[in-house]
């Protein structure tokens, strides 16, 4: 029987990112996927900085970025066409060393994941595959699977369930699905506009009307989407027809302007799984967690997911496996997709025309009472390093390093010390790579901003340590090194 390091079930962009982080560091690594093609259509339209910077990480903004386009933002308007609320992304670039929000065509996303993953020779493809079986040996995973009607049997160090909403793998670890208390039914539009000039918002908006609450996004090129509520006793049939559809788009497009692309009923929904890990099977994305889309983050807490767990499997890789550190995957990741998908829910009932709380608490009044938003940054949860340290959990800058290249693009692999060139020599902590002010133009300015005298990164950005004083510098117990 085949031993690989690593199975991904599912190679939605979930299973596509950590394929490939796990795959910068050499592993073998096998995939299985249920579908014979890429899912063709739309799902995610929106993603942010954050995440952006994990593509660049996997190597894939060249092609990828020319297929984007810059989020401007997101207007909440009710009946009357008044703005209740404006969420506006500034075009401007943030501290993860892009723009904070992004348009895109998730097949493309995808489309470009996979042709990166080709040119690792010790990852496999497996499509037109299901997984039937997984169980947890001492040191291994077992996995049946299903191809060609035959069944076959794997093995591998650890098992990463990337397999979507009806997760077979969450099943297998008997994990249960708390529903959080949004479940709505939504149709969704995708357009293709005949011709580029138009008069349509380039925003997304957001119509809270307590009848037909609705959506509408600018997507990349000439694709435009529109999504509305319906009730629990209208007919699906009726709704999905093109009569229906085009009636609803009369004040936006006539059929003369659009083709449509697709139409399809969504339930979105909020749900969160207890348990994200059992012995070496694990589970990411929306296997792990389901929000609805009006934040667009569902696809991101899944990005996010990738990016925490990669480094930790691939440390226990080439270390030992811990299980309490492998622990910390879930309890980080866990309060931080938590956080998206409540804010998410308050957002559907603004949208609803029935929300009695503020979106979030980053809601501030201009001089003309209009109300404006700004995105949300939780940190991560309880886990690596100590919850005194007030930066631990946040995200770290992607800084420009004297070469001319950024901190992320030389190291992505292992957490990463920045300190002086004199307080560097001081350390023992020969196990961690240091940068310091020799490499990085005004770094001890940015570690006062810190209020620190070194700080440790880890390899998904995240800050593990700051350490105050000197003295400080032999507790690196926060690692299983
Ligand atoms: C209308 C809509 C709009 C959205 N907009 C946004 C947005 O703007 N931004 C955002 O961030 N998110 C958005 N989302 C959410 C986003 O689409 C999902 O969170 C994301 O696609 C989940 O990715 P995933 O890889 O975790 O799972 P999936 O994309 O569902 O992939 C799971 C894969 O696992 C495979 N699989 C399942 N079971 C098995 C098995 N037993 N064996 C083998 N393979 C299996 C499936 O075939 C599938 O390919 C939106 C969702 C919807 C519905």
């Amino acid at each position: 029987m085949k031993q690989y390091d690593v199975i991904i079930v599912g190679l939605g962009p979930t299973g596509g990112t950590l394929a490939n982080l796990l795959a910068l560091n050499g592993f073998s690594i096998l995939i299985l996927e249920r579908e014979k093609n890429l899912y063709a259509l739309p799902r995610a339209v929106h993603f942010d900085d954050e995440i952006m910077r994990v593509f660049q990480t996997i190597g894939i903004t060249k092609k990828f970025l020319k297929n984007t386009i810059i989020n401007k933002g997101t207007k909440f308007v009710n009946s009357d066409g008044k703005v209740l609320l404006d969420w506006p992304r500034p075009k401007s670039i943030t501290k993860n060393g892009w723009y904070p929000s992004y348009r895109f065509h998730q097949p493309d996303l995808e489309r470009n994941l996979r042709n990166r993953l080709k040119k690792f020779k010790k990852v496999k493809l497996m499509q037109n595959t299901e997984v039937i079986e997984i169980k947890n040996n001492r040191d291994s995973v077992n996995l049946l699977f299903k191809s060609k009607n035959k069944l076959q049997k794997v093995h591998s160090k650890y098992v990463v369930g990337c397999d979507g909403a009806r997760s077979t793998t969450r099943e297998q670890m008997g994990s249960v699905l708390d529903n959080l208390g949004f479940t709505q039914k939504w149709a969704v539009v995708d357009l293709i506009l005949r011709k580029n000039k138009n008069k349509l918002p380039d925003r997304t908006i957001q119509y809270s009307n307590s009848e037909r609450p609705a959506t509408y996004c600018r997507n990349v090129g000439k694709r435009r989407r529109w999504e509305f509520a319906i009730q629990d006793n209208e007919d699906e049939k009726e709704i999905l027809s093109d009569e229906y559809i085009w009636n609803f788009l009369k004040p936006w497009l006539k059929p003369k302007d659009a083709y449509l692309e697709r139409k399809a009923i969504y339930i979105f929904q909020s749900a969160i799984a207890r348990k994200w890990r059992k012995g070496r099977i694990f589970i990411a994305g929306d296997a792990a967690h389901l929000m609805p889309p009006f934040m667009g983050q569902g696809m991101c807490a899944g990005i996010r997911d990738a990016s925490n767990l990669a480094w930790k499997i691939s440390w226990c890789i080439k270390k030992n496996h811990n299980e309490k550190f492998l622990d910390t995957y879930q309890t980080e990741r866990f309060s931080n997709a938590k956080e998206y998908i409540e804010t998410t829910m308050r957002m559907g009932e603004f949208v609803n025309a029935v929300g009695s709380e503020n979106i979030t608490d980053n809601i501030s009044s201009g001089p003309d009472g209009t109300k404006s938003m700004q995105s949300i940054k939780p940190k991560l949860g309880v886990g690596l390093g100590s919850n005194k340290d007030k930066n631990r959990g946040k995200i770290f800058p992607q800084l420009k390093m004297k070469d001319g290249k950024t901190l992320d693009e030389k190291f992505s692999r292992s957490p990463l010390l920045l300190t002086s060139s004199k307080l560097s020599k001081k350390l023992s902590l020969n196990k961690i790579q240091s940068i310091t002010d020799k490499d990085i133009r005004g770094l001890s300015n940015i570690l006062k901003s810190y209020n620190a005298k070194a700080i440790i990164v880890r390899p998904d950005r995240y800050i593990l340590k700051t350490f105050k004083k000197v003295k400080d510098f032999n507790q690196i117990e926060t690692l299983p090194l």
